[in-house]
């Protein structure tokens, strides 16, 4: 075994991996990487089809983002935040700003599909005016990002509705927010959330737009998006709207609604029909809920260009650079009073995160020293300037006119790609948003009966991947698609391909029982 790979194994503990799997084999050693492409010690090749547990944004090694780093790093690596501002984050800070203005949408009635039911949920509602993001506070990974907005709503909800408040927030069911503290109790899987029960405060959670899985979708299993055919009366905003109004009735209102916008990552890919979001958001602020939005997976373009993919639209996008909406919640048109950020801000290149919020929440934390109104929060590395400038070389390369043209006629070649999947038998559902996709797995299609998760489906797609030199890794039994921005037509299809490779090969294997491993 490389003697990195024996280091290793007798040292480094990894993130959410059974160790004793781990032990069994030998991990693969990244040694370099360049554009979409990942190299081992080996001197092996791979495709990195979720950009780095879904970071990357531009490719590896870009040289763009190495010359900001160096050039920074020429001058300082980090100096404190407390107490003293530095050049990157400053501009950083503007430039987020920036590039969160965006008007908010009126809610208008959704065009009813030919199969939806004709009773919609969804009505004509004037918008509460929300106000604009203005301030940033940076810290370390999303995680962080997440924590930084529940004190701030907590504290907000305090100051604004008296000391005797208890601030309570509501989250989506299979909600996934991070791992520290405040961001599991905000968390509703069960597998990763229930072990630290004892630890965590409560919070409620309200039923997820999951289509494709919805007791209330009265259509039979089709081979297309779940979404696009769905047959209900909304009954997920209904359940919402009565989560708000009991809540209310209680005596206090929901101090924040937490949710990703777009499409929920971890809890599966879970992409949002199309109105989900805005009446949803909407209808938290009429119920005096703050909006919180995780853009931690869905920020910085991956949930797609604002346009529709025909080729004049691509040459629309690419002529307005200025107008590239980099947020799912621009994309919709939905104000958020926090906006969290983290994973692609610095192009996936350094562990940095950002919380955007507005004037209002701000200015409840201003007043005399004595008054102890201060937002006492803060990290060692907070507003770190390699991350800064990096992630101001990232945002410069998001908004060029060739990196948007290249996003949209990506983002069209993966639906192209995709649709030639629906002929598997174990492809329940292909979900994508963007340039982010997730295909689950199921026994049958016709019956979208799930795998028992001890099967590892998932797993063992991914394993039959990364030996077609295409590495992903599941969200239980969904394969996760998420290429760099960077990658080349060939190598999307290359990652298309091996992973129906992967698929019809676990099509040919029994896999109605646990695998060895478990
Ligand atoms: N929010 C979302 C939506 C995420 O997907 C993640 C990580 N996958 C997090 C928060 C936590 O981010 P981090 O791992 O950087 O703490």
């Amino acid at each position: 075994m490389n003697r990195y790979a024996q280091l290793d194994h007798a040292h480094v503990w990894h993130p959410f991996t059974q160790m004793r799997d781990w032990l069994r084999t030998e991990p693969i050693v990244i040694q370099s990487g360049k554009g979409a492409v990942l190299r081992d010690t080996r001197g092996r090749r791979y495709l990195d089809a979720n950009a780095s547990i879904w970071t990357n944004l531009h490719g590896h090694s870009h040289p763009k983002i190495n010359a900001a780093i160096t050039r920074q790093l020429k001058k300082i690596a980090h100096s404190s935040a407390l107490g003293l501002a530095n050049q990157p984050a400053a501009l950083l800070a503007a430039r987020l700003v920036k590039s969160a203005e965006f008007e908010q949408a009126s809610i208008a009635p959704e065009a009813p599909s030919a199969h939806a039911a004709r009773k919609s949920y969804i009505v004509d509602r004037k918008s509460v005016p929300a106000d604009k993001l203005t301030k940033v506070f940076f810290s370390d990974d999303g995680s962080t990002a997440l924590e930084v907005a529940l004190k701030l709503a907590h504290q907000y909800a305090r100051r604004t509705r008296g000391p005797k408040s208890r601030p309570r927030f509501l989250s989506l069911a299979g909600a996934y927010h991070g791992d520290t503290i405040g961001a599991v109790s905000l968390g509703h899987i069960d597998l990763f959330h229930k072990a630290y029960g004892g630890m965590l405060f409560p919070t409620d959670h309200v039923m997820a737009p999951y289509c494709y899985r919805c007791p209330y979708n009265r259509a039979q299993p089709q081979r297309r998006d779940a979404r696009k055919y769905r047959q209900c009366q909304w009954e997920c905003l209904g359940q919402l709207e009565r989560r708000l109004t009991s809540r209310k009735k209680q005596g206090e209102p929901y101090a924040a609604f937490v949710f990703e916008p777009l499409m929920q990552g971890a809890a599966g890919l879970i992409p949002q029909p199309s109105g989900w979001l805005r009446q949803a958001t909407e209808m938290a602020r009429a119920h005096g809920a703050l909006l919180i939005a995780d853009e931690v997976m869905t920020g910085f373009g991956r949930t797609g260009v604002t346009c529709h993919v025909t080729d004049d639209a691509i040459v629309q996008a690419a002529r307005q650079p200025d107008d590239v909406k980099l947020y799912a919640c621009a994309r919709t048109g939905v104000i958020p009073d926090f906006l969290c950020l983290a994973k692609g801000l610095t192009g996936g290149y350094l562990p940095m995160a950002a919380t955007l919020t507005n004037e209002k929440i701000f200015k409840a934390f201003l007043g005399e020293y004595e008054e102890f109104k201060t937002f006492f929060h803060g990290h060692s590395f907070t507003g770190n300037q390699l991350g800064a400038a990096a992630a101001v070389a990232s945002l410069d390369l998001l908004q060029a006119r060739a990196s948007v043209r290249h996003r949209a006629r990506l983002q069209q070649q993966l639906q192209t790609e995709l649709a030639t999947l629906w002929k598997l038998p174990h492809v329940g559902d292909i979900r994508q948003v963007g340039l982010v996709a997730g295909i689950e797995l199921v026994k049958d299609w016709r019956t979208r009966q799930p795998f028992d998760l001890r099967v590892r489906a998932g797993i063992r797609v991914c394993e039959a991947m990364a030996r077609r030199g295409v590495l992903t890794r599941p969200v239980g039994n969904v394969i996760v698609l998420m290429p760099p921005y960077c990658t080349t037509p060939d190598q999307l299809h290359q990652m298309v391909e091996a992973l129906a490779q992967s698929v019809a090969e676990l099509s040919n294997r029994q896999m109605s029982r646990p695998s060895k491993k478990v």
